[in-house]
């Protein structure tokens, strides 16, 4: 079991009051808190060995450039992939999912399909859809039913020898729907499809295994998971690297350049060009450490508490409806109270000190698909407690009194 106070110490922003209110945070979908260890080590990076990496033979660089790499072994090992050169360091997911989608703009072509699920985040929407103009490759969507759960049927229904790209993600940033990802990667290589996992909200929550999952590429933000802003991991299948064209072009990225030609740098520098957020990625490796030495299996086993106790204490709420009531969630609650704008309701809790998120959380679709304009969306990480809980549902109450 966890020592949450002990945890919580290790924040210094969780102590701090808002609207003169201790802060309950609940809005670790959208970027985590910081343990102190993280800030600390941004810090150190700045004052002990700042450097530019791969290119000086001077001492700091060479420091600095086993620092990056150190943290990249890190990832590899965290993920389970089997090669070092299969990670690559983004600036997020966002960044890691265009890199795929600008690399098949060479490979699709009119009549190849792509199919993405209706529980995604815009992020990975736009790019496919951007790729598809590119190429007149044609988008298709794997349904959801009105749990929030992707409906299976449908999925095999819709792959075909047609099908070069499956893109889902591992749960859902507005629902908290955790998708079938094994079963849906082992159905698209069967018909010879790719699939990217877009793992953004899964990271926080569980350790996945690229490697079991056979995913061919797995993407990920290092905010999420108590580390900086800035920083993300894009792993990909070796094959799959060495297909894919370079995604910008630069110094770092290159073997040999004259006018005539330029031959381009083995994995993983063949992606990374220029100079990438050094003090980031060796951050993000302390990051990932620190979530470790408290363990996923606790961390799971704390927060499937805390989703169960705020999903009990929220259905008390009269006229209040949660969204994504799915088999397999992570801890996120969507939720919405009978004839009151989710805005209204996370403005009033916010001036008790709560933050939630409220709006279409970047997946307008499926708010379309509960004909909603957004709701409020409680999401709770390890260091989050029951108290925090029953001071959100007073919370709610009080905003729901005053608002009818
Ligand atoms: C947050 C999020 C993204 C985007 O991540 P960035 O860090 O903004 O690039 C993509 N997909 C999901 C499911 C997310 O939750």
């Amino acid at each position: 079991m966890l020592d949450i106070q002990k945890i919580r110490a290790d924040f210094p922003i969780l102590s701090q009051k808002v609207n003169g209110k201790p802060l309950v945070y609940f809005d670790n979908g959208a970027t985590s808190q910081k343990p102190q260890i993280v800030i600390d080590a941004d810090a150190k990076y700045y004052q002990e060995i700042n450097a530019n990496i791969h290119r000086g033979v001077h001492t700091l660089s060479q420091l600095a450039t086993d620092a990056y790499e150190l943290s990249r072994g890190k990832v590899q090992q965290h993920i389970n992939a089997k090669f070092a050169h299969e990670v690559l360091f983004t600036s997020g997911t966002t960044h890691g999912i265009n890199l795929v989608t600008n690399g098949f703009a060479s490979i699709l072509k009119p009549g190849d399909e792509i199919l993405v699920s209706a529980l995604e985040h815009h992020s990975n929407i736009v790019p496919w859809q951007m790729l598809c103009e590119k190429t007149g490759a044609t988008l298709k969507v794997i349904p959801m039913n009105e749990e929030g759960e992707l409906i299976m049927e449908a999925y095999d229904t819709l792959l075909s020898e047609n099908t070069k790209v499956v893109t889902v993600n591992h749960i859902s940033n507005a629902l908290g729907t955790i998708n079938p990802i094994k079963y849906m990667i082992d159905k698209a290589h069967a018909v010879g499809a790719a699939v990217l996992i877009d793992g953004a909200q899964a990271v926080p929550h569980l350790k996945p295994d690229v490697q079991d999952l056979d995913c061919d590429f797995y993407a990920f933000s290092g905010h999420k998971m108590c580390g900086p802003t800035g920083t993300g991991i894009l792993y990909g299948k070796e094959a799959w690297l060495n297909k894919l064209p370079p995604y910008q072009g630069g110094g770092e990225m290159i073997k040999e350049v004259t006018f005539e030609k330029t031959t381009y740098a083995d994995l993983p520098h063949k992606f990374e060009a220029g100079t990438p957020n050094i003090a980031g990625g060796i951050v993000l490796g302390t990051a990932i450490d620190y979530m470790n030495e408290i363990g996923f299996e606790a961390i799971h086993a704390h927060e499937e508490e805390l989703l169960q106790y705020a999903t009990k204490r929220l259905l008390e709420i009269e006229g209040l409806k949660i969204y994504g009531t799915g088999k397999n969630k992570a801890s996120v609650i969507s939720f919405n109270i009978d004839g009151i704008h989710p805005y209204d309701i996370g403005s009033i809790i916010d001036k008790l000190g709560i933050a939630v998120r409220t709006g279409h959380h970047c997946a307008q679709p499926i708010m379309n698909f509960f004909c909603i304009p957004g709701t409020i969306r409680a999401s709770f990480s390890f260091y989050n407690t029951k108290e925090e809980i029953d001071l959100m549902v007073e919370a709610v109450k009080k905003a729901q009194t005053m608002l009818s």
